[in-house]
């Protein structure tokens, strides 16, 4: 249904100008026109001069890892090709995983309560004909991107960072002793060069070939007042049955200035998928049965739009030596979230320590550097649950198959208690966890799992159960490894550093990194 003049007169006037721009690169996503840029290239010869030990191009989440790596007196400098500031929509977080900001003294206390800029409770989990869930402190915080990335942005440059706005990174050019990037006419030498320029980076899509993603995450919403109820959120919900070929879901959260709400699937990149703007139709055509609401009714202050590759053979490893890729670029979050800020907060203690070991031990070789961002089982299993939360374009299935396997997995969670369903509900999957689900799951609604072996496909059932079998590994070889660590303190530090990223390899791999 074309969205209605009227309504459309009510959003913000950059409303259009970015549904069309995501609607552009979903387009390229579905016809397979990659960036066929050359972005990367290597050079024999020694550069004479080294200006910074890393540069980072990309300043959203960049400057985050840029301002910890400066405080331990790294030096750093930060390319952004417009100017460094947060988006005024918020990122939702739990707050248990906001401490990282404060150990790392990258934010006082009274910095971090001044970025929270909204908290609610509870958050409920809801599919039709089951009963709702309800869950306190996950995904109930919501941070001021603007706040956040603007101290940062200070505290970098107070402690001697160097960063070049309207600047945007050309080409790296990858020498024997370092990295040389270009910026236009202007150049700039560093140790390690850092990807950070997001899920388009034409370094990353350089790094994978070019290759068409394997799934797709579409997401459309708006943040608006007017809304009657405003207290809780919804972390999941679904009130539809498969729809268009794909099952939609939604998310709401209260916000500093109204009410955030997202529609959003999991599909394929089949050029005959459908357009971000049908999607935003559909989002206003539910809206008011999913609030109980009428469009007239509320005052739309943003309309938010997004596109998510993700690809299975993640996080990406970088096939160049001195060069490294974090955030969206690096494709290190599940392909069940579009939680990227929440996931780089999360590796953030990881990736600071880890790079300052690589920097000071000179492990800058792409294999070294492959360690920091390592396979993930925890994230690998979640590929599957992508698969069973989409549907082929041509696929014939059950109308309802997917909320009755949704609500049978999160009844079995919530039957069995907190340490199942909070660690899932935030991202990270961890072996005894996912084990008593699926157990729990097959004895009390077996006829909502037997589909999902078609419905999947045997391949992918196949490479789950190797992750999984590689899950319950890395689950056991962490506690063993910690054991071992006094004992490496003798070696050299570049054995030390390829010690150290295992172990943590194992840890987070197991979702053993989860602070609730
Ligand atoms: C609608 C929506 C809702 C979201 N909600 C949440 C949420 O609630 N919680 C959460 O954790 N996450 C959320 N996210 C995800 C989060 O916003 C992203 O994961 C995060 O912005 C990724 O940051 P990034 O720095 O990796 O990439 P980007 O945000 O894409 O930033 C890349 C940066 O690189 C710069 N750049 C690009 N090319 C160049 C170049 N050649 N030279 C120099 N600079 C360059 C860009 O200007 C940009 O500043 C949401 C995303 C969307 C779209």
């Amino acid at each position: 249904m074309p969205i209605d003049a009227k309504v459309a007169a009510q959003f913000p006037a950059d409303t259009f100008t970015n549904l069309e721009r995501v609607d552009r690169m979903w387009q390229k996503l579905r016809q397979g026109q990659t960036s066929q840029r050359e972005m990367v290239v290597s050079s024999d010869e020694y550069l004479k001069t080294i200006d910074v030990e890393i540069v980072i191009a990309g300043g959203t989440l960049g400057i985050i890892l840029a301002a910890a790596l400066q405080l331990r007196g790294v030096k750093v400098a930060v390319i952004e090709r417009g100017e460094l500031k947060g988006r005024v929509q918020e990122w939702n977080i739990s707050r248990s995983e906001l401490a990282v900001l404060v150990e790392l003294e990258l934010l006082s206390e009274a910095e971090l309560a001044m970025a929270i800029a909204s908290e609610y409770n509870p958050a409920r989990i809801s599919f039709p004909n089951t009963p709702d869930i309800w869950v306190q402190d996950v995904l109930n915080i919501g941070v001021d991107p603007v706040y956040l990335l603007a101290t940062l942005k200070a505290k970098f440059l107070e402690h001697g960072g160097r960063l070049l706005e309207y600047t945007s990174c050309d080409r790296v050019m990858i020498h024997p002793n370092g990295v040389a990037i270009k910026l236009g006419e202007a150049e700039l030498t560093s140790k390690l060069f850092i990807d950070a320029m997001g899920h388009f980076s034409p370094l990353a899509a350089q790094a994978r070939g070019n290759v068409k993603p394997e799934g797709i995450c579409l997401v459309v919403g708006s943040c608006a007042s007017g809304f009657t109820q405003n207290e809780t959120g919804d972390i999941f919900a679904s009130i539809t049955p498969i729809e268009h070929q794909c099952q939609y879901f939604w998310e709401a959260f209260p916000a500093r200035d109204g009410r955030t709400t997202y529609l959003f699937t999991y599909l394929d990149a089949h050029p005959d998928r459908f357009s971000v703007e049908f999607l935003f139709e559909e989002y206003l055509r539910l809206l008011p049965t999913y609030q109980n609401i009428e469009l007239a009714q509320l005052n739309f202050h943003r309309c938010l739009f997004g596109c998510f590759p993700s690809y299975r053979d993640s996080p990406l490893k970088t096939p160049w030596a001195r060069v490294l890729m974090i955030g969206d670029s690096s494709g290190s979050q599940s392909p069940v979230s579009f939680g990227g800020f929440g996931s780089m907060i999360r590796h953030l203690s990881r990736l600071t320590d880890g790079i300052e070991m690589a920097i000071q031990a000179d492990a800058l070789s792409n294999r070294d550097l492959q360690l920091l961002q390592p396979y993930q089982p925890n994230i690998a299993v979640t590929w599957m649950f992508q698969r069973a939360m989409s549907v082929g374009i041509a696929q014939k299935v059950d109308p309802d198959r997917i909320n009755n396997l949704l609500a049978a997995v999160f009844q079995s969670m919530d039957s069995l208690g907190d340490d199942v369903l909070r660690p899932f509900l935030q991202d990270v999957v961890q072996f005894p966890a996912l084990s008593r689900t699926l157990f729990q799951t097959s004895i009390s609604s077996p006829l909502s799992v037997i589909p999902i072996v078609p419905h999947v496909g045997i391949i992918t059932l196949v490479d789950w159960l190797i992750n999984y079998i590689s899950l319950s590994t890395y689950t056991g070889l962490y506690p063993i490894g910690k054991l071992l660590t006094p004992l490496i303190a003798q070696l050299p530090p570049s054995q030390q550093y390829r010690y150290q990223q295992l172990l943590q390899a194992w840890k987070y791999g197991a979702g053993r990194d989860l602070h609730i």
